[in-house]
């Protein structure tokens, strides 16, 4: 009831552009914003989930899952998020607000859209534990929050499973991926991350969350990690994932 009346005094409006939701609308998006986000859809790789322009090149692995496979079984995102994006594109300037304008408000919608479209590749009954890429200390105190967290809290909400973001650790600062080549970004993030003193991923079936998968250099070095440490498999789930 309290929500209803909320919605009355408060309407709310689309996270992208603050155009007003039709009445009831499902999501955060309004229609005219959701229409220019290009959802992650088959066929695409079965490992990292890179998705292929046309229907009739079918489901297959990638030439890089297949010259070097990836740590994690498995990797799936809600949307794309096209290198050449434009400023004005709605996911753009939502990713963009969330990371650099440090809108954590955006975390639950954002986190929900993820959760409910990507739920079909995954077993939640499956996974024991929800792992949000972390961040250093020093960025997670000049952004306030890790966007990792915020969605991976909403993904395990609606399936029903446990996150712990005290597991993994950033132990160095390294510079943005975006801001490297394909070819610098392994090597930027090699040896980036450890588990936490007294904490252990043994047996455990895990989830990495994390907002944009770009080259997925972070988050094969961190299910490496977890995997060295004992976890019997690491799937990733991300909000966008960079397409050319
Ligand atoms: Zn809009
Ligand atoms: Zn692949």
């Amino acid at each position: 009831m309290l929500k209803t009346l909320l919605d009355v005094i408060f309407p709310p409006c689309c996270i992208a552009c603050e155009g007003f939701l039709p009445w009831a609308a499902q999501g955060a998006f309004c229609i005219p914003c959701v229409e220019r986000i290009q959802l992650v859809r088959p066929p695409f790789c079965p490992r990292c989930g890179r998705p292929y322009r046309h229907e009739w090149q079918g489901d297959h692995l990638c030439g890089a899952c297949l010259l070097r496979p990836p740590s994690f079984s498995l990797a799936r995102s809600w949307a794309c998020y096209p290198r050449d994006l434009d400023a004005s594109h709605p996911l753009r300037q939502v990713v963009h607000r969330f990371k650099y304008g440090r809108q954590a408000s955006f975390g639950k919608p954002l986190g929900l859209l993820a959760a409910q479209a990507c739920r079909p590749w995954f077993q939640p009954s499956g996974i024991d534990l929800i792992i949000p890429v972390p961040l250093h200390p020093r960025r997670l105190r000049w952004r306030g929050f890790n966007q990792s967290v915020l969605l991976g809290r909403e993904v395990g909400r609606e399936w029903g499973i446990r996150l712990d973001p005290f597991v993994l650790i950033r132990k160095t600062e390294t510079p943005p991926q975006t801001t490297l080549s394909l070819k610098e970004r392994g090597p930027n993030v090699r040896g980036a991350f450890r588990i936490a003193p007294r904490q252990t991923v043994e047996r455990m079936r895990l989830l990495l969350v994390d907002d944009i998968y770009t080259s997925g250099a972070t988050v094969n070095e961190c299910a490496r990690v977890l995997l060295r440490s004992g976890a019997r498999e690491v799937q990733v789930l991300t909000l966008g994932r960079t397409v050319s």
